[in-house]
């Protein structure tokens, strides 16, 4: 047991993960070790909890097209896609979105955290008026899809459905994330690690051929290469099925929703030894963070370690502003 708790215990990379750290160190504290709190204020801590579960508006819009369009790619592999179906899950999305909307609007948040009722949207706690905007993010929950169908890919994926071997689909409403755990026993930099990553999309069409995609409803990158994410997730395929990239073609691609412009291509052994370059730097600058570096304990140093950015504009619009100042006035 003592074995099994250590086990989840252990420090985790995830693409989100290092990405907040880099944002800020103060806001990669709140969000992964607010109990680390507990000794300094309670009060600190389960606002800290609280708003570690909240979302913006904008957030949960880009959660409930990855919901949508995977229940929309299931229904197509089943064959059950119809005009009715569609305007079905539409509808759907819609009365789940307006429940949540409700429920966080409703919610009062000066109760404090609630582990009961995690859910609310980030905007209501601070007292904004959002009730204009909701249409408008269902409207672009739908439009998405709309897109999605009248694209090219709507008849790649039906070819996909036909002709591969496997086609992956995620479930992004019930994430498994123990399967979504990858441990890099032969990296010895990164055998303690837990490396937590899944595509939204994938397909195996023969042994030597493998498509991956993740969908993505944000701001377009500029830069065209494959991304480090689709990279990770290729890094696992190559793992999990001990492939060998010399004799097999790997690609990959971010295709962004409503444009569907995609970014990415063939994913090269380069690209793999240089994904796993980066995964040990990455996990370098996490452990700087913790007490004697001890990735199994995974104990955060003081919070005053975690340094603030320097930038307006990044707390402006975060979560953790509230907490972020109570702590400051205890520092
Ligand atoms: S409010 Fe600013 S400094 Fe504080 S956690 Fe957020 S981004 Fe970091």
């Amino acid at each position: 047991m003592a074995d099994y708790h250590q086990r989840q215990n252990t420090l985790t990379w995830s693409t989100t993960r290092i990405t907040v750290l880099e944002y800020c160190n103060k806001k990669y504290f709140f969000n992964y070790y607010p109990h680390a709190l507990k000794d300094v204020d309670q009060k600190v801590r389960l606002d800290a909890l609280l708003l570690k579960n909240l979302k913006s508006l904008d957030m949960r819009m880009g959660e409930k097209t990855h919901h949508l369009l995977s229940d929309y790619l299931k229904a197509l592999k089943k064959g059950e896609i119809t005009d009715e179906k569609i305007q079905e899950l539409k509808q759907w999305i819609a009365a789940e979105m307006g429940e949540e909307f409700e429920i966080s609007k409703n919610r009062d948040y000066s109760a404090g955290y609630d582990r009961e009722q995690r859910f609310g949207l980030s905007e209501h706690f601070y007292g904004e008026d959002i009730d204009g905007a909701f249409e408008g993010a269902i409207k672009k929950v739908w439009n998405n899809l709309d897109a999605f169908i009248e694209s090219e890919w709507n008849e790649k994926v039906q070819e996909y459905f036909k002709k591969a071997k496997t086609v992956f689909i995620e479930s992004p409403r019930q994430k498994d994330f123990e399967s979504m755990k990858l441990k890099l026993g032969s990296i010895p930099e990164l055998r303690n690690i837990n490396v937590m990553a899944s595509p939204d999309f994938g397909v195996i069409f023969d042994d030597k051929k493998y498509l991956i995609i993740d969908w993505k409803s944000g701001q377009e990158k500029m830069d065209d290469g494959v991304s480090d994410q689709i990279k990770i997730y290729a890094l696992i395929l190559i793992l999990k099925n001990g492939i060998l990239l010399d004799d097999t073609e790997m690609v990959g691609y971010e295709v962004y929703l409503p444009s569907l412009n995609k970014i990415g291509g063939k994913i090269t052994k380069a690209d793999i030894d240089g994904i796993i370059e980066k995964l040990k730097e990455d996990v370098e600058y996490q452990k700087q963070f913790l007490i004697d570096g001890d990735v199994f304990k995974n104990e955060p140093l003081p919070h005053t370690s975690f340094a603030r950015t320097k930038s307006e504009k990044k707390c402006a619009s975060c979560t953790f502003r509230k907490v972020c100042q109570e702590l400051k006035e205890l520092e």
